[in-house]
């Protein structure tokens, strides 16, 4: 007798343009039969998402502004495309918690994926977190939703993910028995791992995005250069697994094969291993408690050869001491110290900013933001993100005026 068909799996991709929202549309075409397109968003990229309604006839799509919206509907109406087009945040949360979506991809870069994972969230969803930002700014508030949703949370980013698969499937509910001593997070070191130090300010925005093992997106590729992107990933995995920041160790490992593990107090080491690939953490996620596919093929050992480990350096990394510092600090912290880094990245990639500058932003930010407060609500968090964009714009230009002068 043949097996009963299974319901289509709906799915929203929030930031289906991006480098994320590509590999994730790759493994859910390769399951077709699995997973439909309910959703697909973007900010300004019509051409780009117009192909994507094309190619996967989602039920609706979101821009972010209302201009690229009409656009949008231009060009769909004229190839006769079915496709509903909306726009703003609050579309963007309605396609993450309307009844018929099973599963939600969090892939907008920064601060702007925070309301749509949340509106996923509250609606109980499965939700595929690769938007590391939203847990940085929110980080207990976040957990607490998602705690009282009963949202399934399973986390992209390569190392969480990595770190979920090596935890044992009952932790949530009783992570005190697990014996979990450290979680080591693996990092790739970025393109600056060896630039001798004096030339770290001379460095381009092409050269910072010129990862050596993973191709990404702009902002997480300069955030991998400075070693924030492993920072945010501290303050990431301190929320998803429970485990305090002196339990959390950064290992450089240049190759990119072991994408992170959980050290526990028996003396063994349970690592996950792949190819540098968002299609393996993507696929896992998808399809958990199953397995499915992902399209990356098996890793061939004897072609790599050799893994190497290094203490990462603070000095060279100083953005990976700030994480630190700030999720000890707690409250506040954390979303100022995301808020002034997403601008001061911004402003490097604009050639408005050095590449040192970039800690220089963020250092002078938080000692001026108010980062006493507890993080007691989403829309105070909000407010500490608007405040701290607004001192880091100023550092920004006096940083700027002081280049121009000199
Ligand atoms: P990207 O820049 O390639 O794509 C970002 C997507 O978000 C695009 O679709 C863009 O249109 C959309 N977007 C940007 N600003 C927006 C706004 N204001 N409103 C609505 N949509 C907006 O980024 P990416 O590399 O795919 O990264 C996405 C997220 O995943 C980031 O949080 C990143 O840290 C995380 N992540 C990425 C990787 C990776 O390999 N790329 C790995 C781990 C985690
Ligand atoms: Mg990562």
């Amino acid at each position: 007798m043949l097996a009963h068909p299974r319901r289509l799996q709906q799915i929203t991709i929030l930031g289906a343009t991006g480098s994320i929202g590509g590999s994730t549309l790759d493994v859910v075409h390769r399951h077709r039969q699995r997973y439909a397109v309910f959703a697909l968003t973007a900010s300004t990229q019509v051409d780009r998402l117009a192909g994507l309604c094309q190619r996967f006839n989602p039920k609706y799509a979101v821009m972010a502004d209302v201009a690229s919206a009409e656009r949008l509907r231009r060009i769909l109406h004229e190839a006769g495309n079915q496709t509903e087009v909306l726009a703003g945040a609050e579309a963007l949360a309605e396609v993450s918690s309307a009844t018929e979506v099973d599963i939600v991809m969090s892939a907008i870069v920064g601060a702007a994926g925070l309301k749509p994972t949340l509106a996923a969230v509250r609606a109980g969803k499965k939700v595929l977190l690769a938007n590391k930002e939203t847990l940085v700014m929110s980080g207990a508030l976040f957990m607490d939703e998602v705690a009282k949703s009963g949202a399934v949370l399973l986390p992209i980013d390569s190392e969480h993910n990595a770190v979920f698969q090596a935890l044992p499937h009952d932790y949530q509910s009783n992570p005190d028995a697990a014996g979990v001593r450290r979680i080591l997070l693996t990092a790739s070191g970025g393109p600056f791992r060896n630039t001798p130090l004096d030339q770290l300010e001379q460095v381009t925005p092409e050269q910072a995005c010129a990862h050596p093992t993973w191709q990404m997106g702009k902002k997480i590729s300069v955030d991998s250069a400075t070693m924030m992107n492993k920072g945010l990933e501290v303050i990431e995995a301190h929320w998803l697994f429970a485990v305090p920041p002196q339990r959390i160790e950064v290992i450089v490992h240049p190759q990119s094969v072991i994408h992170s593990m959980v050290d526990y107090v028996d003396g063994s080491v349970v690592a996950q291993l792949g190819y540098p690939d968002m299609r393996i953490p993507i696929a896992h996620a998808l399809a958990w408690p199953e397995r499915i596919a992902s399209g990356v093929s098996a890793l061939d050992l004897f072609d790599i050869g050799t893994v190497s480990f290094e203490r990462p350096s603070f000095e060279r990394f100083p953005c990976l001491g700030l994480a630190y510092q700030s999720l000890q600090r707690g409250g506040l912290a954390p979303a100022v110290l995301n808020a002034a880094n997403e601008e001061a990245v911004a402003a490097f990639l604009g050639r408005k900013l050095g590449f040192r500058a970039i800690t220089e932003v963020i250092t002078a930010t938080l000692a001026r933001a108010d980062t006493s407060a507890p993080a007691t609500s989403i829309e105070g968090v909000l407010d500490a993100d608007a405040g701290a964009r607004r001192i880091a714009r100023e550092e920004i230009d006096r940083i700027f005026a002081r280049r121009q002068v000199s």
